[in-house]
C-alpha cells in the first residue's frame, strides 16, 4: 500500500521503519529535519524506562494547583493566561487521577507499551545499524532518604504490581555507584532494565536515513487534512499539494490536534511544554541516568554533555520560552553533584520543546473516525521516547489488519467523545 506518515519524531520515524518492513511504499511528511529541534524528540531526557508508568495526575493533585499558579519555581506551572484554553483539558486531568483505582488502570495501561521499550529500542537500533545510539545502563532514582522513597509508596507499588523489579541502595552503594552524587542523597532505587539514547534527536534521523535506504521518500512539507471520498483516502492534503494514498498515519506530536480534528476526531491534547540544559565538558555529574527525587528531571550523561531535561509548564505553546526554567535545572544540579560548580563556568545548550500530552496520560493510537484509513498515533506525553518502537508496530499490524500484541482499546480517540475541544 501507499502510506502517508506525517511527521518524523520518533514515533513517525519508528512507523516508518515498521511499514517499510511490511513491503509498504512510504512517503513522510515532515516540514522540518526529521528529529531536529523543533521536535519534542529531540531533547527528551532520553529515558526509556518501563518504571514511566506513574501518571501525572495523581489522587490529591488538586490541592496543590494553587501552588502551581503562584511558586514559579518549582518543577511544575501553570500560566494564568492559559487557563481559560486549558480548563477542560485541566477538569479531564485531574479526574483521571482522581482515585487510586483509575491510577492504577492507568499505570497497567502505560505498563502495556513500556514494558519492553528498553528490548524494543535495542532492536530496533539494531536493525538500522547503529546500536550504539541506545545502552542498557539501567535507570537510577535518587532519593534524600528511605522515608522519602516511602512517601512515594503508591508509585513503586504500582510498579512491583506491574511486574517491575528495583534494586535498593543505601549510601554507601549509592556512593560507590555514583561518587559525584551529593550527600543530600542517601538511598537509591536502581532498575536495571531500564536504559537511554545517547543523542535521540540523531537517533530519529537515523532511522528515517535508513528507512530511506530501504525506499521510503521524505517529503518537506506540511499536512493540513485530508481528501475522504466514502469513506475511503484518497490523498493528504499539504501546503505543497496534495499526497495519493492508501493510508495515513498521524504522528505529528502536539500538532496532531487539528489533524484529528481533520480525520473526524476532537481530542484533548496540550502542551506540557519542557526544558533542557545540556552542559558541554561537565567536570562531574552522574555515571549512569539519574533522577533526583527532589527535582523531578532526568539528569543523563551523553556524549555532547550532562543533559538537565524537566519542567512541566502548561502555557500556550506559542508563548516564547521562558528560560528561567533552565537556570532551575541547573541551579538543581549545582546543588545534585557540587564538583559542577560555579554556573558562570558552564557552556549550557538551553532547549524547549512540547510534550504531546492527553489528560489521562495515555497516547491516542487507533482508527480515525472520518475514515479506517487515517491511524492515530500521537499524545505520547512524557513517555513517547520510550514508547516509539511499539506504537509503530501497533500501527503497522493495524494497516496490516493483524491483531496488535497489546489491548488498543485504552487508546482509542472515542474517550475524549463528549469532552474534546
Ligand atoms: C523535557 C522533556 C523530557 C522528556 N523526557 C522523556 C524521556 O526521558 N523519555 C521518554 O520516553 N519521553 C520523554 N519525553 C516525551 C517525548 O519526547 C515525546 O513524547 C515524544 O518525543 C513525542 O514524539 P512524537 O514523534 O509524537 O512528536 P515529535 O517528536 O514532537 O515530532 C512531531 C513531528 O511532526 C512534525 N510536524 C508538525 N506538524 C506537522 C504537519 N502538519 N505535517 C507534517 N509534520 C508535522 C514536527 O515538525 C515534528 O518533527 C520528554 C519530553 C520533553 C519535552
Amino acid at each position: 500500500m501507499r502510506i502517508a506518515v506525517i511527521g518524523a519524531g520518533i514515533v513517525g520515524a519508528a512507523a516508518a521503519w515498521e511499514l517499510i518492513k511490511d513491503g509498504h511504499e512510504v512517503t513522510l511528511i515532515e516540514p522540518n529535519e526529521p528529529g531536529g529541534r523543533q521536535a519534542a524528540s529531540y531533547g527528551n531526557g532520553a529515558w526509556i524506562s518501563p518504571a514511566s508508568i506513574i501518571p501525572m495526575s495523581m489522587p490529591g493533585l488538586w490541592r496543590k494547583l494553587p501552588g502551581y499558579l503562584t511558586d514559579r519555581n518549582g518543577p511544575l506551572v501553570l500560566r494564568w493566561t492559559a487557563l481559560p484554553a486549558l480548563a477542560p483539558w485541566l477538569l479531564r486531568f485531574l479526574a483521571a487521577g482522581w482515585t487510586v483505582a483509575k491510577v492504577e488502570r492507568t499505570a497497567r495501561v502505560l505498563a502495556s507499551i513500556l514494558r519492553d521499550g528498553p528490548a524494543r529500542h535495542a532492536v530496533l537500533a539494531r536493525e538500522i545499524g547503529r546500536p550504539e545510539y541506545i545502552r542498557q545502563t539501567g535507570l537510577l532514582y535518587a532519593y534524600p532518604d528511605r522515608k522519602a522513597f516511602d512517601g512515594e509508596a503508591l508509585a513503586w507499588r504500582l510498579r512491583k504490581d506491574n511486574g517491575l523489579d528495583w534494586l535498593e541502595l543505601d549510601a554507601d552503594e549509592l556512593r560507590q555507584r555514583e561518587p559525584d552524587l551529593s550527600s543530600n542523597y542517601q538511598f537509591g532505587a536502581f532498575v536495571h532494565e531500564g536504559a537511554h539514547c545517547i543523542d535521540p534527536g540523531a537517533y530519529v534521523g537515523a532511522i528515517v536515513d535508513a528507512a530511506r535506504e530501504r525506499g521510503a521518500r521524505l517529503v518537506k512539507a506540511r499536512a493540513t487534512g485530508f481528501v475522504v471520498t466514502g469513506g475511503c483516502l484518497a490523498s493528504v492534503v499539504t501546503d505543497q499539494g496534495p499526497i495519493e494514498c492508501d493510508r495515513a498515519v498521524i504522528c505529528a506530536g502536539i500538532w496532531s490536534k487539528a489533524l484529528a480534528e481533520a480525520a473526524g476526531d476532537r481530542v484533548l491534547l496540550a502542551s506540557e511544554r519542557g526544558y533542557h540544559g545540556v552542559i558541554a565538558s561537565a567536570a562531574a555529574g552522574p555515571k549512569l541516568p539519574i533522577m533526583p527525587s527532589d527535582g523531578r528531571m532526568a539528569n543523563t550523561p551523553t556524549p555532547a554533555g550532562l543533559r538537565l531535561s524537566g519542567q512541566v509548564e502548561l502555557s500556550r505553546p506559542d508563548a516564547e520560552p521562558d528560560w528561567a526554567r533552565v537556570e532551575i535545572l541547573i541551579a538543581h544540579a549545582l546543588r545534585t553533584y557540587p564538583a559542577l560548580g560555579p554556573r558562570a563556568g558552564l557552556t549550557v545548550d538551553r532547549w524547549m520543546g512540547h510534550r504531546p500530552s492527553t489528560p489521562d496520560g495515555r497516547p491516542v493510537i487507533g482508527m480515525a473516525s472520518a475514515s479506517a484509513d487515517i491511524v492515530h498515533a500521537f499524545g505520547h506525553g512524557h513517555v513517547g521516547l520510550a514508547s516509539g518502537p511499539i506504537t509503530g508496530s501497533i500501527v503497522a499490524d493495524l494497516i496490516a489488519g493483524r491483531t496488535a500484541g497489546v489491548d488498543i482499546a485504552p487508546f482509542g480517540a472515542s474517550r475524549f467523545r463528549f469532552f474534546g475541544s
